[in-house]
């Protein structure tokens, strides 16, 4: 079976973990978010690709709930004492892949290109390609003015409630190689419980990947990240709220009007499932606690459209 993802960071990470569990990983092309990217000491950090390849990789954080395990943070210390940026957290593991993607990208190298050569050297079977090799950058509009998303995101840890969110560079982006195809060859698309607008929403603004989306001739089905209406971590749910009018089923289908068939919704949100319109509501377990609930959530979103 063939499987295109379309995924975000941490959440996403998770579910395409649980994913590659139950089905044969080669079939599984994660299409990854790049808004998130950001330049920091002089390096290209791509925080949503990475999570995914760690997951993949067997290498992630489980406990911290980002970057990698047995992770430890001499060269911060050495940055902060030297008055350096200290405000995105890097570790020393991680700080190893920045650079041999940084130096990549300055020789010439795609970010599709160097993404799927560290994948295939940790090991990772499945595909994982960014949805653009173009610059898309994510901004938000807040009371305090329009903010980047990492300026947003970490260096005021999200507490700036967003009126609007902005894909600089999204309407002249192509995806990157590979994307339009495995979304072509899919027998199934899903959409990870990722955050609908800020990690999701770069990828969709891409013209090309939301006109296949629209064009599908297979089902797609998308992961609600919201339990009994609450984000499990980060700001979705108020995000919805203020955009959206509220955190229920329907707001979180809304954001993928005419782009998905049916949305897996947790337990705790099954009795509020007015105005989905043609969306069908699929209701399982969604909190993702260990690899057992991965892949149950998983198996929840394959049968989505059989059931
Ligand atoms: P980020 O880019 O690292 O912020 O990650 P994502 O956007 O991919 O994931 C953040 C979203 O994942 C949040 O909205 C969470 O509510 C959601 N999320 C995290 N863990 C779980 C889980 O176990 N179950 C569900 N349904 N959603 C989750
Ligand atoms: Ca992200």
């Amino acid at each position: 079976m063939n499987l295109a993802i379309v995924c975000g960071g941490v959440g996403g990470a998770r579910f395409v973990r649980g994913v590659v569990d139950v089905v044969d990983p080669r079939g599984v092309t994660v299409v990854g978010n790049v808004g998130d990217d950001l330049e920091v000491l002089g390096m290209h950090v791509s925080p949503d690709l990475d999570s995914v390849l760690y997951a993949l990789a067997g290498l992630s954080d489980e406990q911290r709930g980002w970057g990698r395990a047995d992770e430890s943070w001499a060269a911060l210390g050495t940055i902060a004492a030297l008055g350096g940026e200290t405000w995105f957290l890097l570790g020393d593991r991680d700080l190893g892949l920045h650079l041999v993607r940084t130096q990549a990208l300055r020789d010439g190298e795609s970010l599709s290109s160097v993404t799927r050569r560290v994948a295939r050297q940790l090991g990772v079977e499945a595909t994982l390609i960014p949805a653009t090799d173009d610059r898309l950058r994510t901004f938000v509009a807040t009371p305090a003015g329009e903010l980047s998303f990492q300026e947003w995101f970490v260096a005021r840890a999200h507490r700036d409630e967003v009126d609007g969110v902005r894909f600089e560079g999204a309407d002249a982006a192509r995806p990157a190689p590979g994307v339009l195809e495995s979304l072509a060859r899919a027998d199934l698309i899903l959409l990870a419980p990722s955050n609908p607008y800020v990690s999701l929403g770069p990828i969709l603004a891409v013209p090309e990947i939301r006109a296949a989306l629209e064009r599908r001739r297979v089902p797609a089905v998308a992961v609600s990240p919201l339990i009994g209406g609450r984000a499990v971590k980060g700001p979705a749910d108020r995000m919805l709220m203020r955009l959206a009018g509220g955190t229920s089923p329907r707001q979180v289908a809304h954001c993928y009007k005419g782009l998905i068939d049916a949305l897996v919704i947790d337990e705790s949100d099954a009795q509020d499932v007015d105005g989905l319109g043609d969306v069908r509501p699929v209701v399982a377990r969604t909190l993702m606690r260990d690899a057992d609930a991965r892949r149950r959530l998983a198996e929840a979103a394959l049968g989505a459209v059989h059931a």
